[in-house]
C-alpha cells in the first residue's frame, strides 16, 4: 500500500499534529488513528468528504485515479520485460 503521505487526500486535509487531520473546508478535526504513519488511517478523513462535501469528494476521487494510473505508467515503463526487449533488437540489427 502507498505511504498515507502521498495520498492526495493532504489537498483537502492537513496534518495539525502527528495523528490528527483538520479538513481545510470546515476546519473539522480527525484522528489518522495513530502517531506512526504505519498504522494511520485514511478512512475517517474519506467518510468525512463522502458525507460532507460531496463535490470535494468527487474531485478527490478524480484525483485517486489518476494518481493510480500515473504510477501504473511508471510500472510499465520499469517492466524488466522491456528492459530486455531493447539488448535483443539492438543484436538483431549487427
Ligand atoms: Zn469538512
Amino acid at each position: 500500500m502507498a505511504s498515507v503521505n502521498s495520498n492526495p487526500i493532504w489537498l483537502y486535509f492537513e496534518k495539525v499534529d502527528l495523528s490528527k487531520a483538520k479538513c481545510k473546508d470546515c476546519d473539522k478535526i480527525y484522528s489518522l488513528g495513530s502517531e506512526k504513519p504505519k498504522f494511520q488511517t485514511l478512512h475517517g478523513l474519506k467518510t468525512h468528504l463522502a458525507k460532507c462535501h460531496k463535490d470535494v469528494n468527487e474531485a478527490y476521487l478524480k484525483k485517486v485515479s489518476e494518481h493510480s494510473e500515473a504510477s501504473a505508467r511508471k510500472k510499465i515503463k520499469l517492466d524488466p520485460e522491456a528492459e530486455r526487449t531493447l539488448p535483443n533488437f539492438v543484436l538483431c540489427r549487427q
